[in-house]
């Protein structure tokens, strides 16, 4: 069990040593100054971590700050370098891989594709092989590798690094993060769900620089949400917060995959083309949709199929409602689409915002806005490598029992 450290000189150090790296990771470049500023530490302290941090090869000192004449001040920077980490994630029949820098900027990426419901000990096996090629590819060694982040769709426990169950891959308590580390042993792994990955990219380089409090819906194949408050992803008891997607928007509705009915994933996502789809398409002799993913859906409903029209209107229609009930349960800034849907956000966005701009704040005058994500795919991958790297520079609070 994981215990709060006793407090004593070399907890204060710890934390201290963090609390500075960690403005130096966010400024990325700042001045001595300007630390001690931020940090609140008295000069001999901060010399003294200052010190140490550039021995590990952590920071170093770079050119001068350009600014404000008078005597120009030497900037201490972030070495984005000193490592590296892997970032998973994993789909229905592939997984993301990629090689990224202490920054979770991306340097390599591949995409390995597997068979639907392939064994997790095969999928493991394929991502140590994958992992091993990305560092040779890349002249990196296994002692430049600092962390790997796994994404994954389902139920995760993130504390254990298990995945309960995901519907899509067919996997129940799926141990990944021990069975990688059977093969990895001496790089730290964790784990988490795809969604709360792309929050952790959002709060890093999007959304999350100007909002304190945003939710972040993806929409697409299914319906997944991670809700962040005051710049910090909530995560419930194991982890499991954010199961918007199997809140009831239908009494006695199409049964979902999770075992309930009438969940608000059956109607705003995919599912609900293939559950409407089938039950409309005697009324449309003249449509020509035969499968009803989101692609085909979208694509027919831009040419003016009536069908799919009708289906990516009463989809926008449901999204909308659950947005609104994410509005009035969390107050929040922001609402940020993402997901593979927005590619065809024209189609559904309409609907969605006229319904949920209409809560009940909006009554009072209270505007909440619905932006759509401003990151690109590699988001996800970007999410992964943060997961890894936000852990790697925790202060070390906790110890095992
Ligand atoms: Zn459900």
């Amino acid at each position: 069990m994981n215990k709060l450290r006793n407090g004593s000189k070399e907890l204060i150090k710890d934390i201290n040593r963090y609390k500075v790296l960690n403005i130096i990771r966010e400024k990325q470049y700042i001045s001595r100054s300007e630390i001690a500023r931020l940090s609140d530490l008295g000069m001999s302290t901060l010399t003294y971590i200052i010190d140490d941090l550039t021995r590990q090869g952590l920071i170093s000192e770079v050119g001068e700050s350009s600014s404000t004449g008078g005597r120009r001040a030497k900037l201490i920077e972030f070495n984005k370098n000193f490592g590296t980490t892997i970032s998973v994630k994993i789909e229905e029949e592939r997984f993301l891989i990629a090689l990224t820098n202490m920054n979770a900027e991306i340097i390599d990426m591949m995409k390995i594709p597997f068979e639907k419901y392939a064994k997790p000990e095969f999928v493991v096996a394929m991502l140590e092989k994958q992992i091993e090629m990305l560092l040779l590819k890349n002249q990196k060694v296994r002692s430049d590798l600092q962390g790997i982040g796994i994404l994954s769709s389902g139920l995760v426990n993130r504390h254990e690094g298990i995945i309960l169950r995901s519907s899509m891959l067919g996997w129940n308590n799926v141990p990944i993060a021990q069975l990688l580390q059977q093969q990895i042993t001496d790089v730290p792994i964790f784990v988490d769900k795809n969604i709360n990955g792309y929050a952790l990219a959002e709060l890093s380089n999007g959304e999350g620089q100007e909002s304190d409090d945003f939710v972040l819906v993806s929409v697409g194949a299914g319906l997944g949400l991670s809700v962040v408050i005051g710049k910090k992803i909530h995560y419930g008891s194991i982890g499991g917060a954010g199961e918007f997607g199997h809140t009831t928007m239908e009494m006695g509705g199409y049964p979902c995959h999770c075992g309930q009915q009438g969940c608000l994933e059956m109607y705003a996502s995919e599912f609900y083309f293939k559950n409407k789809g089938k039950e409309l398409l005697s009324l449309y002799p003249n449509t020509s949709l035969k499968h009803f993913n989101f692609e085909e859906v979208a694509e027919h409903a831009q040419k003016g199929d009536p069908l799919a029209s009708e289906l990516m209107d009463k989809m926008g229609c449901y999204l909308g409602y659950g947005i609104r009930n994410l509005i009035n349960t969390f107050n929040p800034d922001k609402i940020v689409i993402a997901g593979e849907g927005i590619k065809y956000s024209s189609l559904f966005m309409e609907n969605a915002k006229r319904i949920s701009q209409d809560n009940f704040f909006s009554k009072m005058g209270i505007e909440t806005q619905l932006v759509q994500s401003r990151l690109k795919d590699d988001a996800w991958l970007v999410g992964g490598a943060l997961l890894a790297i936000n852990h790697i520079f925790q202060p070390p609070l906790w110890v095992n029992e």
